[in-house]
């Protein structure tokens, strides 16, 4: 190919055409919404913040749109694309760009660590298939190498509960914040994509945080407890912890009060922090 850092920017049409050179008919259980409209491609671009050199790893590269455009801008790119089809031809089109890399896989099961050398900072930017955008992000943020860095496009619900502030809390929103900042970013509506999907789409991006208080087992013990409590949405904390560990409630009512954790909120009315908090407590989850 031509070096895309010397070609303008194709139009929609144009990205068309090369999908129907390529032979590719989007699938839909690869979650294959290609993004055509390239003033979203320069957003989520910007958003990125990308310097000439930096490691970037695109997750689903599609037909090359993103990347061309993170190429543009001097990125260091690895890209993992699933698809069959598609991976011969991205190897072909950017075969002359010493800057691009292509691993032909699945991004919820690679190690992070052989796609990245563990002592090099990377950032994901990616607009990922939908139906396993939280897999991805989970598998890389809880790996031993996770990325310093997300700007992703996911459906706009998702972006949602990522973002979530105490009151909209879930089980998403924890696992996100607790490796992230997590930061709504703008919605991209269906029109800019093809072919279009049914929802909105929304990019985020999720800054890591390092959370060094928190290691596994105390990480796993914070989400026994908020599993727990998220199964019970309407219940307030103090009775879903009290029956389901069979811990007298006025004993945990106390316990959560020496925290400092009014027992009578729902599991949505917490914020990150005092989750932690509430997963110091001693109690007995065995
Ligand atoms: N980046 C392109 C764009 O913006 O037009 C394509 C995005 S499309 C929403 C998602 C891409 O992820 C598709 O190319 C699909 O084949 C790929 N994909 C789906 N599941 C994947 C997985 N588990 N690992 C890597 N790529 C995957």
């Amino acid at each position: 190919m031509e070096n895309p850092r010397d070609t303008s920017p194709l139009t929609a049409d144009a990205w068309v055409r090369r999908m129907r050179s390529w032979g590719v008919r989007p699938s839909k259980s690869k979650g294959q919404n290609f993004l055509l409209d390239h003033e979203v491609v320069a957003r989520i671009a910007d958003a990125a913040g990308i310097s000439p050199g930096d490691r970037i790893v695109e997750i689903g590269p599609g037909l090359g749109v993103l990347t061309e455009e993170l190429l543009r801008r001097g990125a260091n790119l690895t890209a993992i694309e699933l698809d069959d089809s598609l991976a011969p031809h991205l190897k072909r089109h950017f075969h002359d760009e010493p800057a691009f890399r292509l691993i032909h896989g699945d991004a919820t099961s690679v190690t992070p660590i052989d796609v990245v050398a563990s002592d090099v900072p990377f950032r994901i930017v990616a607009n990922l298939p939908y139906s396993v955008a939280t897999r991805i992000i989970r598998h890389w943020l809880e790996s031993e190498h996770p990325p310093i860095e997300l700007v992703v496009m996911v459906q706009q619900e998702v972006a949602d509960r990522m973002t979530a502030a105490a009151g909209d809390m879930s089980l998403l929103g924890l696992a996100i914040q607790l490796h992230t900042h997590a930061e709504y970013l703008f919605a991209v509506p269906s029109e800019a994509f093809h072919p279009p999907p049914k929802v909105t789409s929304a990019v985020v991006r999720l800054r890591t945080t390092n959370n060094q208080s928190m290691d596994r087992q105390a990480t796993e013990r914070l989400f026994q407890l908020a599993t727990i409590a998220f199964r019970h949405k309407r219940k307030t904390i103090a009775n879903s912890l009290s029956r389901d560990l069979e811990i007298d409630k006025a004993t945990l009512v106390d316990r959560l009060n020496d925290a400092g954790i009014d027992g009578t909120l729902r599991p949505q009315a917490l914020d990150l922090d005092t989750w932690i908090r509430l997963s110091r407590i001693e109690l007995d989850l065995t």
